[in-house]
């Protein structure tokens, strides 16, 4: 029968093909519908970030396909990290974690989660491609590709393409909350002194408190190291972070010793975290936003991958009941906001009350070292991280 000219060629198109938008991919393997991944980049391609992966984004995967998470188990190009060593004026503590983690560059990581897109669903996939105005009408959304005559329609688009989102830009008039967004700086260093892979390291200096500098082991003897700070501290105090950053190191004894023979490799490199002190508008008639492009990132360690995946599957899933039922009003798509915020509202919360009680009272962290040291009360901080 032929089709109308308006037509959707596509159930569904998620815009991005990081963690958020390969989850969601992923979880739609098995529903039956015509699903297209739109990426701006081409892979296996670079994102800022500390590299280290969540035991949420393992976990997501095994809710997924217990599959995939073995074929992350198999994947080499990571480390398992098991302990965090916190440095502050002078001493040294080390945590043992109770749940589990990695290292992975994220060009390496990125690549795994596309490569399981390709391999394992029928995703058509389209990268080197970037919307341009979206148009949600009453039973498609219209999605010009832009420098290129092309228009791509689906029943319902899924937005994952991270911090900078058009996609929550162009239809929730998005903007950066300073209080609610981290400015950083990433770099990557080879041959760095006294990294154990399966160990991170974290770095304290009471101008910046509770920010840290970061210096995290990767295979093949790299380390992910950067800095971060609430943009509105940024703004407030003036602060270059490229500067700082160099600075953090060259005065911080033990950093100075640990860098003496290292080499930068590459740029050091800028990018925003949205946090999810602060979430936004998360759905709307035909559409989710996931990960980043709904500012889900933990305010205390700056984890995002876990989250973003975590949002990609339960997108997926909440897409599959609106073709279940026909249904793809605003109303109708809370019930991924409901299943969201259900699994981390309370969490990010808690986390959000804890950066700004260390924020406003940093004499804290002299209170972490000093329980650290008693094995009881170490005990406990070691399952809460
Ligand atoms: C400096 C820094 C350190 C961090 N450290 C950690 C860490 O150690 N651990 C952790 O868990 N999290 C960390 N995060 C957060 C983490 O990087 C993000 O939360 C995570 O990448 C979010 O995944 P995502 O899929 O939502 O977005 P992204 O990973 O940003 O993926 C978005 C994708 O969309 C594509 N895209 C963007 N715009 C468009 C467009 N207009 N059209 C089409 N495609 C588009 C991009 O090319 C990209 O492939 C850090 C972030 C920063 C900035």
């Amino acid at each position: 029968m032929p089709q109308p000219d308006n037509a959707p060629v596509y159930d569904i198109v998620i815009i991005g093909a990081g963690p958020a938008g390969c989850a969601c991919a992923l979880a739609l393997k098995d529903a039956g519908l015509r699903v297209a991944i739109l990426d701006k980049q081409n892979f296996p391609r670079d994102k800022v970030c500390g590299d280290a992966i969540p035991g949420r984004a393992i976990k997501t995967l095994r809710n997924i396909d217990p599959a995939y998470e073995a074929s992350f188990r198999q994947f080499s190009k990571k480390f398992a990290t098991k302990k965090t060593s916190l440095f502050y004026k002078g001493q040294a503590i080390t945590f043992n974690w109770v749940g589990e983690a990695y290292t992975c560059a994220r060009m390496d990581f990125d690549n795994f989660l596309f490569s399981l897109v390709k391999e394992n669903t029928g995703t058509e996939i389209f990268t080197d491609t970037t919307p341009g105005t979206l148009i949600i009408s009453n039973d498609h959304v219209t999605i010009p590709v832009k420098n290129s005559d092309r228009t791509i329609t689906a029943k319902m688009i899924i937005g994952a393409d991270g911090a900078q989102s058009a996609v929550a830009k162009q239809l929730t008039n998005r903007t950066v909350d300073r209080d609610h967004y981290v400015g950083s700086v990433r770099a990557y260093y080879e041959n760095v002194a006294d990294l154990n892979n399966d160990t991170t390291d974290i770095y304290f200096d009471k101008r910046f408190l509770p920010s840290y500098l970061w210096v995290f082991p990767l295979p093949g003897n790299m380390a992910n190291v950067g800095f971060g700070m609430l943009s509105s501290e940024i703004a407030k105090r003036k602060i270059n972070i490229k500067k700082a950053f160099y600075e953090f190191i060259e005065q911080t004894p033990e950093l100075k010793l640990k860098f003496k023979d290292a080499v930068l490799y590459g740029d050091l490199e800028g990018f925003g975290l949205p946090l999810g002190s602060k979430i936004g508008v998360l759905s709307g008639a035909r559409y989710m936003l996931t990960g980043d492009a709904a500012s889900l990132i933990d305010p205390i360690s700056g984890d995002g991958i876990g989250n973003a995946m975590l949002s990609g599957r339960l997108a997926a899933l909440q897409a599959i009941q609106c073709f279940q039922q026909n249904n793809f009003t605003a109303p109708f798509m809370q019930g991924y906001d409901s299943a969201l915020t259900g699994a981390l509202g309370k969490e990010l919360k808690a986390r959000y009350r804890a950066q700004r009680i260390l924020s406003k009272v940093p004499a804290l962290l002299d209170v972490v070292f000093f329980a650290g040291k008693n094995k009881i009360l170490k005990k406990v901080i070691q399952k809460g991280l």
